[in-house]
């Protein structure tokens, strides 16, 4: 298979799972990064540098991967170096250092504490979803694409707008119809739920579609609960 076949598959896998794509795809990049520092160890020393010097994973990805099963090591390691830098980071700073270290008060040494390149789980997970993006404006007139989309519930907002950051104009028309016919759908679902909320019609039963609609709504919104499978 070439590379392009296996990222189209995955594409469309990712569609039949449900959901925005591109928030699958990209957790999943973000998540295989994370496990790979629990479970091989964080013995890479350039990983170890990397991760020294974007202070460990940002706030999200920092909770995901301590939640995660098996994570004590791992994250011990990776934490105790970050506190090491910090701790020697003040300690320069410390009364008889020189005092162009002062410089501009606390504001010279709190910039010196900070992080000075981005979280690599970001980083890969970002890399992930302009793949993605690119890989769906690729096969756009593939037919089983677009029944893909509309029956996934098309992309969350904010992966639409980065997709429609690289589209042509006629790949602009063709991904609003498929998105307005998923959220159509979706909107009619919540309409039946909402409509059985009533007592009135309290006995007529939900759909199993209109049960999570408004879930799906959620992440159709903002984006995948990250705790979701
Ligand atoms: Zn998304
Ligand atoms: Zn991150």
């Amino acid at each position: 298979m070439t590379e392009k076949d296996v990222l189209y598959f995955e594409l469309l896998e990712a569609f039949q799972a449900g959901g925005c794509p591109l928030c699958r795809l990209g957790q999943h990049a973000s998540d295989s990064y994370l496990d790979a520092l629990i479970y091989e160890g964080v013995t890479d020393v350039r990983t170890r540098a990397e991760l020294r010097d974007a202070r460990g994973p940002c706030h999200r990805h920092a909770w995901r991967m301590a939640h995660k099963r098996g994570s004590v090591l791992g994250t011990a390691i990776i934490y105790r170096d970050v506190v090491n830098t910090l701790t020697r980071t003040l300690e320069e700073s410390a009364p008889a250092a020189p005092s162009r270290l002062f410089g501009n008060r606390g504001g010279n040494l709190g910039k010196r504490l900070a992080a000075t390149i981005p979280c690599p789980a970001c980083r890969l997970e970002e890399a992930a979803e302009e793949r993605t993006a690119k890989t769906l404006l690729k096969h756009l007139g593939q037919e089983e694409i677009g029944a893909a989309y509309v029956a996934a519930g098309g992309l969350c907002l904010p992966h639409f707008q980065l997709v429609l950051g690289h589209a042509s104009e006629s790949a602009t028309r063709r991904l609003a119809g498929w998105q307005a016919t998923a959220l159509r759908k979706l909107r009619d679902e919540l309409d039946e739920l909402i409509r059985k909320h009533d007592h009135r019609f309290a006995r007529e039963p939900i759909t199993e579609a209109e049960g999570d609609s408004w879930q799906r709504t959620v992440a159709a919104v903002v984006g995948r609960d990250e705790a979701s499978t």
